[in-house]
């Protein structure tokens, strides 16, 4: 048996295959940009067909001739997004539509008005957004020249990204480990597999849809078309909670922050079903033996995109890296602030229709005050997630965070300020790519279970603690509640 682990970790803006000893080391990295696709304003599409086949050329880089040695591959993937495909022929029927994509706004808010959302929350953990998969498939089925004829002569098949790559590896196994399955509004969180009644509702034939299995575990196989041989596939997991895996957040209350584009925070609930009151979100976390580990989710849409947007649109800063010299060139932001709803606000507000405010500008606002004042929303808006996560019974005792924005040391430290708690970033910063790892690497049992794993193969951190006086940081939340209203 070989010794490493290959993760494909196929995300939203590009794919990736790392290769990682058995101590959580990487040995190699390749990586592929992914064309995005805008049709039209709202509509956000990628190419199944393009991250299959980019996927494959990351996988072959990096394994090279040493494919001999790979025990075990984990997946991870950009969650909710829909890949229609054709069970015969292995081809996609369409594009892909991406979880960013909004296309569906108009049929959720005809649910809504059914009455249908306390049903589909209480059930699913979700809530009635385009955000999730299933009123993607009811898309394509209904508008798609190609999807809808598939389902009636039986060749369809519907699945997220991890799902079509395991079936375009192994071959045409048709699975979904429960991590993903959880975001489709199909899955009811105490129910094994996809639910009838929640397919009738979304109109969704279930012998389109894959069967929903473990996250780590024997879960599929290669076909030895690629390695020469079959390499078993051990880990599939939705983006978001392995990179919450890959923080080691792995027992109840445990929390992790991942900023990059967006903002996703996970806490763990143990075996506990989530049920928010606030408008968070309640997940599977991972599952093995049919026994599932959830999360409670808030997710802000933007995070680092707003950084992109100053430096791109306004073009007031020249890179990322240079908001943090920007910021502590100054005392305050001198009452600027930024709510950052330039997508509408995802968690716990949930209002599509808010759009983002510049407030407080004087004469004396340049761009160091606007450059201050995006870092500090990033912690206005998961100070907000806190207040909800509390309210819910799950308050945060630390946050671990991850993500291109994390290197940013001067947001780091707002943060610990801002939430009053001590705030932690790991040296290695692949955490999305590692939680894969972990979940593989128990899979090929090559450790007892997750916590093992995770001791094993994290490395150390960096802690940031909160130094703010009360005064200031309440006097901020307040600047911002204010803004808040104005979005
Ligand atoms: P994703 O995985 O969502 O594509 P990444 O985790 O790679 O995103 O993070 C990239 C984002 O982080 C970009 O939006 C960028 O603006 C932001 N970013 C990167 N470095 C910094 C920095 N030093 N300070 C602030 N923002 C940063």
């Amino acid at each position: 048996m070989g010794e490493t682990i290959l993760v494909l970790d196929a995300g939203t803006t590009s794919t990736r295959a790392i290769l990682f000893d058995a101590k959580g080391r990487m040995l190699g990295n390749a990586q592929r940009e992914l064309a995005q696709h805008y049709p039209r304003p709202g509509w956000v599409e990628h190419d199944a067909a393009e991250i299959w086949t980019k996927t494959l050329a990351c996988m072959r880089e990096v394994a090279g001739p040493s494919a001999e040695n790979i025990a075990a591959i984990g997946i991870t993937n950009q969650r909710e997004t829909v890949v229609a495909w054709d069970r015969r022929k292995g081809d996609p029927l369409a594009r892909a539509i991406v979880w960013q994509d909004r296309r569906t706004a108009d049929y959720c808010a005809r649910l809504k008005e059914q009455g249908q959302e306390a049903n589909v929350q209480r059930r699913t953990g979700l809530l009635l957004d385009p955000y999730f998969s299933g009123t993607k498939m009811r898309w394509m089925l209904e508008h798609d020249d190609a999807v809808g004829p598939a389902a009636r002569d039986g060749s369809l098949a519907f699945g997220t990204i991890e799902s079509w790559l395991v079936f375009k590896l192994s071959g045409g196994a048709h699975v979904s480990d429960a991590s993903n399955a959880s975001r489709t509004l199909l899955l009811p969180l105490d129910g094994e597999g996809f639910d009838d009644g929640l397919c009738s509702l979304f109109d969704i034939p279930r012998a389109a849809l894959p069967v929903v299995i473990d996250t780590h575990g024997e879960l599929a196989e290669t076909s030895s078309e690629w390695f020469g041989r079959r390499v078993p596939i051990c880990g599939l997991v939705g983006d978001q909670q392995s990179a919450t895996i890959g923080q080691g957040c792995l027992s109840p209350g445990e929390t992790k922050g991942t900023y990059g584009t967006g903002a996703f925070v996970l806490t763990n609930k143990g075996e506990t079903i989530p049920q928010s009151d606030h408008r968070l979100l309640g997940t599977v976390l991972h599952q093995r033996g049919g026994k599932r580990v959830y999360a409670l989710e808030g997710s802000a849409f933007v995070a680092g995109s707003l950084i992109q947007y100053l430096r791109d649109q306004l073009g007031l800063i020249g890179s990322a890296a240079e908001t943090e010299d920007l910021a502590r060139s100054i005392e305050d932001s001198g009452e600027v602030v930024i709510v950052p709803a330039l997508a509408g606000l995802g968690a716990p507000h949930w209002r599509p229709e808010a759009r983002g405010v510049i407030s407080g500008l004087s004469f004396a606002s340049g761009r160091a005050q606007i450059a201050r004042a995006a870092l500090e929303a990033m912690a206005h808006q998961t100070a907000d997630l806190a207040s909800a996560f509390a309210k819910d019974g799950a308050p945060w005792t630390m946050l671990r965070i991850d993500g291109g924005m994390s290197a940013n040391e001067w947001m780091a430290q707002d943060l610990a300020d801002m939430l009053d708690l001590p705030v932690e970033r790991p040296d290695f910063i692949e955490t999305t790519a590692l939680g894969a790892a972990i979940c593989a690497a128990v899979g090929a049992d090559m450790y007892s279970d997750l916590e093992a794993a995770a001791l094993a193969m994290r490395g150390g951190a960096r802690e940031f603690l909160p130094r703010m006086e009360r005064a200031v940081r309440e006097a901020r939340l307040a600047r911002y509640a204010k803004a808040l209203g104005a979005a």
